[in-house]
């Protein structure tokens, strides 16, 4: 969980950074709008939408963590565990664990500037 903590706060680094470089430009342009576009879009990354583009269905009105089919392995039975309200997953069968857009990173092998840019976050 280290790794992903510390990918996390490069991620809110590099978003404060674009934040003030986008400021910066306002006082000159009078425009900021794309930055508050793409924090809006950030907030509404929904981990149920995001895992139906997968083939994963997860009930919004279900628990906190739910069992489904892992994407990783041939799952006969499911064997991983996601979160409706972080996206974060776990599968029991050795997969491994990891927050939504480690799921993405290793689902579409991708790094994760690569997953974020493609997530718009
Ligand atoms: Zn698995």
């Amino acid at each position: 969980m280290g790794m992903i903590n510390k990918l996390y706060a490069e991620l809110k680094a590099e978003q404060a950074q674009k934040q003030a470089i986008g400021k910066q430009n306002a006082r000159y342009t009078g425009l900021n709008n794309r930055n508050r576009h793409n924090h809006h879009q950030r907030k509404q990354l929904d981990p149920i939408a995001f895992y139906s583009g997968f083939g994963i269905s997860l009930k919004s009105g279900g628990s906190e963590w739910q069992l489904v089919k892992c994407a990783f392995h041939d799952d006969k039975k499911p064997s991983m565990s996601v979160n409706i309200k972080h996206g974060g997953y776990n599968c029991f069968a050795g997969c491994g664990k990891g927050s939504l857009i480690d799921f993405y990173m290793k689902y579409n092998n991708v790094d994760f500037k690569t997953a974020c840019r493609e997530l718009n976050i």
